[in-house]
């Protein structure tokens, strides 16, 4: 039995502002806020899930953001950079959208595509890659037409601390087909149509230090939970220690962190995140799990108030 990911389920980043968050990435991005709830693990903080219209697998960018947090630096044992699928033609579209919003931009080259390069406002960095594959985001918000949404992750660049333990890690144990090298990155490549093609430098990259604007995991898909177990089983039997399983209400969970440094996530595709709400009203309500539903007086209390808007534009 050999277990092979589709690709990435979902990334997790920390942050400070929870406005500043909803209006760049759902405002200035124009995805769409899937889910309002909180961090299961610290529940004085919000956890924000943004993606496509209906919260697939492979769209689902996720933030804590805690006010007063200290601010992190990029670099390895993380993900340096996030990247995000647009349709083929719509790269000006996107320069142009985010000068106006007074986000910086340049451009790089990796293995031949052409990618449009910033950081959020509060220092992750991110890129615009087009893609053809995946289907298009039927969500259009904020002056984003859907012909122009964002996919989802066209993937990541991981930045290791040990480049040669995690490239091996991305094939031997999540089951990625390593799919050459170029200027000094090697690429990965797994069967989904979204967040399916990784990039890791060749070189070691050294310690980032956690915190606002950095990535605090990156999550790959388990089809379901049958397989989950498996992936458990696998991950241990690649030499990582994983946690139990862990129920974050809309996906199980498994962690385990790699030899480069990066915290790695089995996530399952379902039951999704349609489960505690109707797919229209995502994200409308600070949904709780349940043992956390008698304390929503006292949780909502503590909780900066937050609203999706559009940003000036039709
Ligand atoms: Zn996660």
């Amino acid at each position: 039995m050999t277990l092979a990911t589709k690709g990435i389920h979902h990334i997790t980043a920390f942050a400070t502002d929870p406005q500043g968050i909803v209006d760049f990435y759902a405002g200035v991005l124009g995805l769409r806020m899937v889910k309002k709830t909180i961090n299961f693990d610290a529940p004085e903080v919000y956890h924000l899930y943004f993606g496509d219209e209906h919260g697939s697998p492979g769209t689902i960018l996720t933030f804590f953001p805690h006010p007063g947090s200290r601010k992190g630096r990029v670099g390895g044992g993380q993900v340096g950079m996030t990247t995000l699928a647009v349709p083929p033609g719509s790269m000006a579209f996107w320069e142009e959208r985010l000068t106006r919003f007074g986000v910086e931009t340049s451009k790089a080259v990796r293995f031949g595509e052409e990618l449009l390069q910033f950081a959020d406002r509060e220092g992750m960095l991110l890129e615009i890659v087009e893609r053809e594959q995946g289907p298009e985001n039927s969500w259009s918000f904020g002056g984003v037409p859907s012909d122009k949404a964002v996919k989802g992750f066209g993937g990541a660049l991981l930045y290791s601390t040990n480049s040669a333990a995690t490239r091996r890690a991305l094939t031997d144990t999540l089951g990625l087909k390593a799919a050459g090298e170029s200027d000094g990155f090697a690429r990965f490549i797994g069967e989904g149509e979204l967040g399916n093609i990784v990039d890791v430098p060749l070189e070691d990259v050294e310690y980032g230090s956690g915190g606002a604007g950095t990535v605090h995991h990156i999550a790959w898909r388990a089809k379901d939970f049958a397989e989950h177990e498996q992936w458990r089983a696998a991950a241990a039997a690649g030499g990582f220690q994983p946690t139990p399983v862990i129920d974050r209400q809309y996906f199980n969970a498994v962690y385990f962190r790699e030899s480069g440094g990066i915290l790695f996530e089995i996530a399952t595709d379902p039951p999704g995140f349609a489960v505690d709400e109707a797919e229209d009203q995502l994200g409308a309500k600070l949904m709780l799990p349940d043992w956390y539903e008698p304390h929503r007086e006292q949780i909502e209390a503590g909780l900066l108030p937050i609203t999706v808007r559009s940003l000036g534009e039709e």
